[in-house]
């Protein structure tokens, strides 16, 4: 029995594809909480109406549905303190100015040393606002002096059906899955061949699935993955054809279709029947859209072990993270859960192992910055998404998976002083991210269960 208790050990033996799923019942209502009743994790800023799409002209795309808006916060009085401007020591601290670039570049590498009074905590005296780091996964969002972020309570404004549907989401997920094209296009000879490649998965390649088999080690997401491979996973857009041997575009194609997946779950768990006014779980959309396509199911899979190996990443970070409201109590309160959380990860990298991605000679750094602006920019696209609540939540999951793969790919478990900093934004995108996970397995648990209901199965 896995127990979500601090410090428990979640021996390899314990976490099973099954497992996974007990993890997550136990996990589920105590990260809820965190994101539900902390005002850290519950608001989030970022820049959702000033951007535009930088790809194409995004008239057509945009959704007039009233479920489609987001209510921001426009009252500063509203905004809960720990991020209110004058709270977020964005701009400076109780001692400190805020810092120019070059002084932000300096601090980076030399970071401060006990300048601003022994009990004043760096992450209560600046956010460092540069463009990028060159080691995110993500363009940040709400960065720059200039930039006007909007704060939006993320618990008034849940994640759920919009009716956002038609050519403009289509050409939003087309475009993501589009980044994913390290490979060449299949030629048409390919096409008619036997070996014809599915849809982005590419063709049944055990070769791919023994090397993916060493990221997720754990037996049944072993077999789920296998069965994905042989069945061949579909996106339904021009097929791709993908070089046999690299486990990081598979990767990368995993995270994009789990993410897609975990929406599309929440949508149909929270639908609108239009015709009665009542939200509720709509099975047929499920069915359509993830039952049927079991590798769809084992790419959110995928992104819950990702997930849950980044958050055990960053328990050191956590540890020494100041989370500044003007309420201490709060803040220890706060802290004391994300830490709680942190430690009762699978330790180590029982559930995911990154260390084996990147690694091949003279290709691994060129790979992973490859890797790294593809997914920046499926971080931009999601200002061509033509839903304001989609964005929101698009947005709020493409920063938490950039979080989540600067943790894996640029943290040091026994070594944090090279670490690069964790934004207070990229912390609350990573835990809400979690959590749409987290929802997504206990919606799909229960529409399983429906679908045995319906069929008679005991
Ligand atoms: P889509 O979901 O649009 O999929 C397009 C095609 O992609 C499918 O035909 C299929 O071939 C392929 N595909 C589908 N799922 C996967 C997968 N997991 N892996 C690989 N390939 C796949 N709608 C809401 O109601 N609420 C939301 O909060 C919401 N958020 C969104 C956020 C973003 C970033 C985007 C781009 C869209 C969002 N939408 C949301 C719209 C929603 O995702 C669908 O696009 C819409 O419901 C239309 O669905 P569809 O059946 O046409 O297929």
């Amino acid at each position: 029995v896995c127990e979500f208790e601090p410090g428990a050990i979640v021996s390899d033996a314990c976490a099973s594809y099954s497992t996974l799923e007990s993890l997550n019942d136990a996990i589920h209502p105590y990260l809820h909480s965190i994101t539900q009743n902390t005002d850290f994790f519950s608001h989030y800023r970022l820049n959702l109406y000033n951007k535009k799409c930088p790809f194409w002209s995004d008239e057509n795309g945009m959704c007039g549905n009233r479920a489609c808006a987001v209510n921001t916060l426009e009252n500063e009085e509203d905004i809960p303190l720990v991020w209110r401007a004058h709270e977020l020591g964005r701009l400076e601290g109780p001692t400190a100015q805020h810092p120019g670039k070059r002084q932000q570049k300096e601090r980076k590498a030399k970071p401060l040393q006990g300048k601003l009074g022994e009990n004043v905590g760096e992450s209560c005296v600046v956010e460092y606002d540069d463009e990028c780091d060159e080691r995110d996964f993500c363009v940040p969002d709400d960065e720059g002096a200039s930039a006007k972020g909007d704060y939006v309570s993320l618990k008034d404004n849940p994640e759920r059906f919009t009716g956002y549907a038609g050519a403009g989401s289509q050409q939003v997920w087309e475009a993501i899955y589009r980044e994913n094209c390290f490979s060449k296009p299949a030629r048409p000879a390919e096409l008619s061949s036997g070996n014809t490649p599915l849809g982005g998965f590419g063709a049944p390649n055990f070769e791919a699935a023994n090397a993916l088999q060493n990221v997720l080690r754990e037996r049944s997401v072993q077999a789920s993955v296998q069965s994905a491979i042989a069945q061949g996973g579909s996106s339904g857009f021009d097929p791709i054809e993908f070089d046999d041997d690299c486990l990081e575009k598979r990767v990368f194609y995993r995270v994009v279709s789990g993410m897609h997946a975990s929406i599309s779950s929440h949508l149909c768990w929270d639908y609108l029947n239009q015709t009665t006014g009542q939200w509720s779980p709509n099975l047929a959309c499920y069915e359509q859209r993830l039952h049927n396509f079991p590798d769809r199911i084992s790419n959110l899979y995928f992104n819950y072990a990702l997930i849950l190996r980044a958050v055990g990443k960053i328990k050191q970070h956590v540890a020494d993270y100041e989370f500044c409201s003007a309420d201490p109590e709060q803040d220890q309160i706060t802290k004391a859960m994300v830490l709680r959380l942190a430690s009762a990860m699978p330790s180590g990298a029982a559930i995911f192992d990154e260390s084996v991605m990147f690694r091949e000679p003279g290709s691994g750094v060129t790979l992973k910055e490859d890797f790294r602006n593809r997914f920046r920019n499926v971080s931009r696209i999601m200002d061509c998404v033509g839903c304001d609540k989609c964005r929101l939540w698009g947005k709020v999951q493409t920063a938490g998976y950039g979080t989540a793969l600067k943790v894996l790919f640029e943290f040091d478990e026994h070594d944090s002083s090279k670490d690069p900093p964790l934004r207070r934004t990229e912390l609350v995108a990573l835990l809400n991210t979690m959590d749409r996970l987290s929802h997504s397995l206990s919606a799909i648990k229960q529409f399983r269960r429906m679908i045995d209901e319906r069929d008679g199965v005991k």
